[in-house]
């Protein structure tokens, strides 16, 4: 689907690599202390074709925090227990050019903006059904282990040191819980929202989730849905709006992908019906992006001719 043959395929990431391996800029994100202790050389490069093709170059098997990458997927689940208009209804779908932590609502409707900032992330967590915490917390892992096609678990250690430091987060859930916005209680919907991020995953892992949103909801290793196909156009729009911070409408312009980034360096985009690409790389941009993760990508959608609005 690619157009070329495997081999020219795995020569050109194996290439991507060598020459991206050169950029050194970016800072590791430190906000929270466990994020700063990652090596900032590790670096992968992962594509999982719609119908289970692996390319792979680099630290693809090393394990990380997934992030703000929870955040496309944890919208998928609230969609599958809510329905798209009472989604809409809590979480808004507009780019806000913010930061990613940026304490801010919509004035008229008192909503978060969009699902991929961390106050929408949080709203939308709040939504996720489920008898108490461990119920949600259950239900949450088997969708992620869905869309990975493994078991997975929570790094206690992030986990602990986000909650821990996470009075920013806080403050967005109290306003939140000020306009009625979030029905449970919000320390639950903030440690459910911090164990998210915590989920620990791989860059192939990325890959493949990405490959199942590519693949229309379905695992193309396992075969099984991770979600029912008519959110998927819901979450790939979301991403390709809101997906890469306040970087988003210059990567629509520039790579033309549906994708999400986290401060943990990593970076999936997906090419709807044939490909899901993720980047692990930690150093981090000013915009909180993987340096090398946006040259990679940008350089993948060149050379297979992926931008959404390429005429050929
Ligand atoms: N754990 C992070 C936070 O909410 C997620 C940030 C991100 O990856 O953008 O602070």
């Amino acid at each position: 689907s690619l157009c070329r043959t495997p081999d020219a395929v795995q020569s050109f990431l194996e290439g991507l690599y060598q020459s991206c391996r050169e950029l050194r800029g970016g800072k590791v994100a430190d906000y929270i202390p466990e994020l700063a202790k990652v090596d900032p050389n590790l670096f992968g490069i992962c594509l999982v074709t719609a119908d289970g093709q692996v390319f792979e170059v680099g630290d693809t098997a090393h394990l990380f925090t997934i992030q703000s990458i929870s955040k496309v997927f944890v919208q998928g689940l609230a969609l599958e227990d809510h329905g798209r208009d009472y989604v809409l209804a809590r979480v808004g779908v507009e780019p806000t050019g913010d930061a990613f932590n940026a304490i801010i609502l919509d004035e008229a409707s008192k909503r978060p903006y969009n699902p991929m900032v961390n106050a929408g992330a949080i709203a939308t967590t709040s939504l996720i059904a489920g008898d108490g915490p461990t119920e949600r917390l259950n239900r949450l892992l088997n969708m992620f282990r869905r869309y990975v096609g493994h078991d997975i678990v929570v790094d206690v250690a992030t986990y602990v040191s986000e909650r821990a430091t996470g009075d920013r987060n806080r403050a967005m859930a109290y306003l939140m819980r000020h306009f009625k916005m979030v029905d449970w209680d919000i320390e639950e919907a903030l440690d459910l929202y911090f164990q998210q991020c915590s989920v620990m995953v791989s860059c192939r892992d990325l890959a493949v989730m990405a490959a199942t949103l590519a693949n229309q909801g379905v695992n193309p290793m396992t075969g099984d849905r991770a979600v029912e196909a008519g959110y998927v156009r819901d979450m790939l729009s979301v991403m390709y709006t809101c997906g890469m911070y306040n970087f988003a409408g210059e990567w629509a312009y520039r790579v033309g992908l549906p994708a999400k980034s986290g401060v943990c360096g990593g970076i999936i985009a997906v090419v709807p019906d044939q490909l899901g690409i993720a980047v692990f790389s930690p150093p981090l941009d000013g915009r909180g992006n993987s340096v090398r993760g946006v040259r990679v990508c940008e350089a993948i959608s060149q050379e297979f001719g992926l931008h959404l609005f390429d005429s050929s």
